[in-house]
């Protein structure tokens, strides 16, 4: 059965118990990774994956908390000696940094480096993304300081939708994006620019007439995430949870 492991659920300030906010879709012929923090070849095995099964990244935005792993995870996996080709899917915005930032590491002269393959996606409403044998991904752009992506997907098999609005500001992009899904995952970094409290992402979740509520990129270390669940429940009547790190949420 496909799966979604939550691989870290803090916002961009980590703590001992949470990571940055990023995820691994697992299905039989895919692997996706969604964003990629710090260094994944720590926090793939503990979350049970093996760095050869992982086919896809995708990149939300190019900000540090979601993709500074990226060059430590090309390189580890090719030091192990991957040779299977890796395929990489954001907004051209994305992109075009992360290629640059690898040309800074002069990944073209590493010797026999596996294939890597950029994938350019427009920033429109509902992009198809990718599409296997167990689910088919799309994108839309959210409001975020930089430009960002939700994805959601849709598992063949069940019938069933998650949808995750990743960094944003509370808008109608992601009630569409999340309309009728069976999970919302919507961070809840606080109403700054940017961003989402967690009464405001239990509207987007009313609205879209979600299953089920998880609040994510929320703030760890001294504050008390517990309290946004209540708050949440206010806005909205289905179940409410906080992503935890290591959650697998099945589909
Ligand atoms: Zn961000």
């Amino acid at each position: 059965m496909a799966k979604l492991i939550i691989l870290g659920s803090s916002n961009a300030v980590p703590d001992e118990k949470h990571e940055n906010t990023h995820m691994a879709l697992v299905g039989g012929e895919r692997t996706v990774l969604i964003d990629c923090v710090n260094n994944p070849i720590v926090r793939l095995p503990q979350a049970g994956l093996e760095f050869d099964h992982l086919t896809d990244l995708i990149l939300t935005h190019f900000h540090p908390d979601h993709v500074s792993g990226v060059p430590s995870l090309l390189m580890s996996v090719w030091l192990m000696g991957r040779q299977r080709p890796m395929s990489i899917h954001g907004l051209a915005y994305t992109l075009d940094r992360m290629e640059k930032l690898m040309e800074f590491y002069d990944w073209a002269t590493w010797p026999h480096f596996f294939p890597v393959s950029f994938h350019r996606l427009p920033s429109v409403e509902m992009t198809p993304v990718m599409e296997c044998d167990e689910f088919s991904i799309f994108a839309s752009p959210v409001h975020h300081l930089v430009p960002n992506i939700g994805v959601r997907v849709e598992f063949q098999k069940t019938g069933k939708v998650l949808a995750y609005s990743c960094d944003t500001e509370p808008c109608q992009e992601v009630v569409r994006l999340a309309a009728g899904a069976d999970v919302l995952i919507h961070e809840t970094s606080g109403a700054t620019i940017g961003h989402t409290s967690a009464g405001q992402a239990a509207e987007i979740a009313r609205q879209a007439e979600v299953g089920a509520l998880y609040l994510i990129h929320y703030p760890t270390g001294d504050h008390n995430p517990a309290k946004l669940v209540t708050e949440a429940k206010k806005n909205y009547t289905g179940p409410v949870a906080l992503a935890q790190d290591f959650m697998t949420l099945e589909f």
